[in-house]
């Protein structure tokens, strides 16, 4: 027998409907890349959305065909949310600081049709159009006085040129809830990058749970800064939860440098910000020496790589701001885990706490985790076992797009390539990634944790732990160091600062003094592309 109960399909065109009908004087606020403040309001997301949705019906663009992003946070970016992902096509968002050549590879593997792009990536546009002939429309996200004149590329048309010819009128199309909505590919620190293709069910299923109390606990009282950028994984799905809670929200454009983010989280009276340690490094970076204090804020949601705790330290002892640590990948929409303490770890005191504080989190209603052995085995919930860390649920992908790859499943979880513990409260931990994992005479180094103590050191600016082949024990720990400007720490200083903190043979065997440690487009450290640049070190232990 079924239930008797509506058969609705989960569309992303649901979302901006209720926005509009229910919190339609929301405000959205945004600093455009002109560098002025621009706001409105959900009903104008939701009036224009449906002019995009018109522009695209007008390019006779058909169902599930691509359209691509190269933007920052902003308001135009999420009237193309709502409006290529409503009326049917999907929305690919593509993340501008990869290579040209990457770029123009993931544009053609994708297939975009459309190229909507803000002013500031028109040198990075002039690069790759020539590579890309599928593109047959390219939009530059601005007012039409502001188009560039002679900039080359063909089929060019202001945002504003473009639907503002438009019908306000649309009628949301409806259709199966398993259709493909938005893709991102994968910030490619291994091989080609693949795309996850998620669907409008897998959004909104992910944006009802990512709205939850202990989760990201997003209500219509919030005023929300996702620095997290839409290009990586939809900001963490925060665009569709906001318009599902009716939260304000405040866009930072390109503008992400400490200064800025501050001014606007105090202009803005921003309760709750989402983004990657390295934001809040520049952030906490600006305020102590000039003395701030926030007003506002709340809360702010960490992760995307694993949070320092001395950040979070700062945060909740220096300023009073809530830190909560997320854990999750591309694959997963991006959502998996969420650190907020249980009933039970209340009356427990600061240290305690903070030890739970430091780890991933648990497991979001919707989102199953495990952890195995090398044989397939499961290993226990013990918070000491190590293991492969694999994940399933309704917002992880099943396949990549265009079957890249081949089947990722193992008996139908998602291996994350992680490798973490969990303990008996359900709390993970990541300690590596399989491929990062120091293994030091059979037994596992965290390089997270020989990271997080050299951060913790006032004179260090940015650690990067990796292992170095040894005769012995296969493999030792080294940590490469970027000094903070006019400090002046020695290799014998950070290694007799590691005593105590961990055990002796954690402790890394040398101490490497660099410039700057490479990264990925996405903010996080290429280990890959360090070991590369200390191919010709050899270990004093060695
Ligand atoms: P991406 O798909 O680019 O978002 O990268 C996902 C990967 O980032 C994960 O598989 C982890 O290796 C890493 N990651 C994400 N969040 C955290 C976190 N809180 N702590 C440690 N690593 C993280």
């Amino acid at each position: 027998m079924l239930g008797l109960m509506q058969n609705q399909p989960l569309l992303i065109s649901g979302l901006i409907v209720h926005a509009e009908r229910h919190h339609g004087d929301g405000e959205i606020v945004s600093r455009r890349v002109e560098g002025d403040i621009h706001r409105y309001r959900w009903r104008d997301v939701a009036r224009r959305a449906r002019q995009v949705a018109n522009a695209l019906d007008g390019m006779k663009l058909l169902f599930s065909d691509r359209v691509a992003t190269l933007a920052w946070n902003g308001y135009r970016h999420l009237e193309l949310y709502f409006g290529v992902s409503g009326s049917g096509r999907v929305l690919h968002t593509i993340n501008p600081r990869l290579h040209p050549e990457q770029i123009a590879w993931i544009a053609n593997h994708a297939e975009d049709q459309v190229l909507c792009f803000d002013l500031s990536f028109l040198p990075l546009v002039q690069a790759v159009h020539a590579k890309c002939p599928g593109i047959r429309q390219y939009v530059a996200l601005c007012d039409a006085d502001r188009l560039p004149a002679g900039s080359g590329i063909p089929n060019l048309v202001s945002y504003e040129d473009w639907i503002g010819g438009q019908s306000t009128e649309y009628q949301w199309p409806s259709f199966d809830e398993n259709s493909a909505s938005s893709m991102c590919y994968t910030s490619g620190t291994t091989g080609n990058p693949k795309a996850a293709l998620y669907s409008h069910r897998s959004t909104i299923l992910h944006a009802y749970a990512a709205a939850l109390p202990d989760v990201m606990c997003l209500s219509a009282r919030d005023a929300v800064l996702p620095v997290v950028p839409m290009f990586h994984v939809n900001a963490w799905g925060i665009p569709y939860s906001a318009a599902l809670t009716g939260c304000k929200v405040v866009f930072p454009g390109g503008a992400l440098d400490g200064k800025s983010v501050y001014e606007l989280i105090e202009g803005e009276q921003v309760t709750y910000a989402a983004g990657v340690p390295t934001v809040w490094q520049m952030l906490l970076g600006h305020m102590k020496p000039n003395g701030l204090r926030f007003s506002s804020l709340k809360r702010t949601v960490i992760g995307g790589s694993a949070c320092p705790p001395a950040m979070i330290d700062a945060f909740r002892e220096d300023y009073g701001v809530d830190v909560l640590h997320a854990w999750g990948m591309t694959e997963m929409s991006p959502l998996g885990t969420l650190c907020t303490l249980k009933n039970k770890h209340l009356a427990q005191g600061p240290e305690e706490q903070m030890k739970i504080r430091l780890k991933q989190g648990r497991a979001i209603y919707g989102v199953d985790m495990k952890i195995v052995g090398d044989n397939g085995e499961e290993l226990p919930w013990d918070g000491r076992t190590y293991g492969d860390l694999y994940v399933k649920g309704p917002w992880v992908v099943r396949e990549y797009f265009k079957g890249e790859g081949g089947d990722p499943l193992v008996d139908g979880w998602f291996p994350t390539g992680d490798v973490a513990t969990i303990d008996a409260d359900g709390y993970m931990q990541i300690t590596d990634r399989s491929k990062d994992v120091i293994k030091s005479g059979g037994e596992w180094i965290s390089s997270i944790d020989i990271e997080n103590i050299a951060m913790s050191h006032p004179a260090v600016q940015m650690a990067a732990c990796v292992g170095m082949r040894h005769p012995k024990w296969d493999e030792r720990p080294i940590v490469a160091v970027v000094r903070k400007p006019g400090t002046e720490l020695t290799r014998e200083e950070l290694l007799k600062f590691y005593e105590g903190k961990i055990a002796k043979w954690q402790v890394p065997d040398d101490v490497v003094f660099v410039d700057a440690i490479p990264l990925g487009a996405t903010g996080k450290m290429l280990k890959t592309r360090l070991r590369e640049q200390l191919k010709d070190y050899k270990l004093p232990s060695a």
